[in-house]
């Protein structure tokens, strides 16, 4: 990277992002000197909420750094500036400014009766579930992704999509925008280049899946499974989170 990137103050204390080399022979001293290089996804759960949004966001904005480095328009390399937030196209003729981008991305929970609709993507493990989830088109409002998504990889069509939270997701540039939605019917006709499987689940399905140990969640930190906590708990005696063992996820 051919900047520092200044992130902003944090109880009077400035803070910067730089990038050294993969290869930690390459690295300064003055930073092995104060620890080990992790990767970022690895230590969320372990330290405090600031610190870890100042992380990802410096592994964001690294990331951006490293793929605008050449302009878009004209081919001409850019330089980083105001502080690492812009990067601009070294032709004079051009000019052109770049500015970071998050990728908006669609996760639902949809619900059908008492039961809720869980699919497992190609290559995961073969009890592993979570909720539907893709990219948000050009053009597209976030409820017509939802609705877009959940019909092309499930064949369920739904009636009705609710805003639930959100999840930034910069590895490299995407934010999760977490949504409830009710199925029109119970039908499923599963996109194969998509999903391997998708399923209904009742609260007895999970409840006794996890104690069996026949279903995967999602980690407790993804909105996937804080979607599908939020479902299990609102009409189980015990919460998601008291049935399953903290070693058990994928
Ligand atoms: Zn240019």
């Amino acid at each position: 990277m051919d900047a520092y990137v200044f992130l902003g103050m944090q109880t009077e204390k400035p803070y910067f992002a730089i990038e050294v080399p993969a290869n930690e022979e390459n690295v300064p001293k003055i930073f092995t000197d104060f620890g080990q290089f992790l990767d970022v996804r690895k230590v969320g759960a372990i330290i405090d909420t600031n610190k870890g949004e100042l992380l990802i966001y410096a592994r964001g904005i690294t990331h951006w750094h490293q793929s605008q480095k050449y302009c878009g328009v004209c081919g001409h390399p850019t330089e980083s500036r105001d502080g690492g937030h812009m990067r601009r196209c070294i032709n004079d003729n051009c000019g052109q400014q770049f500015f970071p981008r998050t990728d908006p991305a669609i996760i639902v929970l949809v619900k059908y009766g008492d039961k809720c609709l869980l699919a497992r993507p190609p290559g995961w493990k073969p009890n592993g579930y979570a909720t539907i989830a893709g990219f948000v088109e050009p053009g597209e409002s976030l409820e017509s992704a939802v609705v877009r998504e959940v019909y092309e990889e499930t064949g369920v069509r739904i009636k009705s999509v609710t805003y639930h939270s959100s999840q930034p997701w910069p590895f490299p540039c995407s934010i999760m925008l977490g949504f409830t939605a009710e199925a029109n019917g119970p039908n499923i006709r599963i996109d194969e280049d998509e999903i391997e499987d998708a399923k209904w689940f009742s609260h007895a399905e999970i409840y006794n899946g996890i104690k069996d140990r026949r279903l995967l969640l999602p980690p407790r930190l993804s909105i996937s499974y804080s979607l599908i906590a939020n479902w299990y708990d609102k009409s189980g005696e015990v919460t998601l989170a008291e049935i399953i063992p903290i070693d058990y996820t994928w």
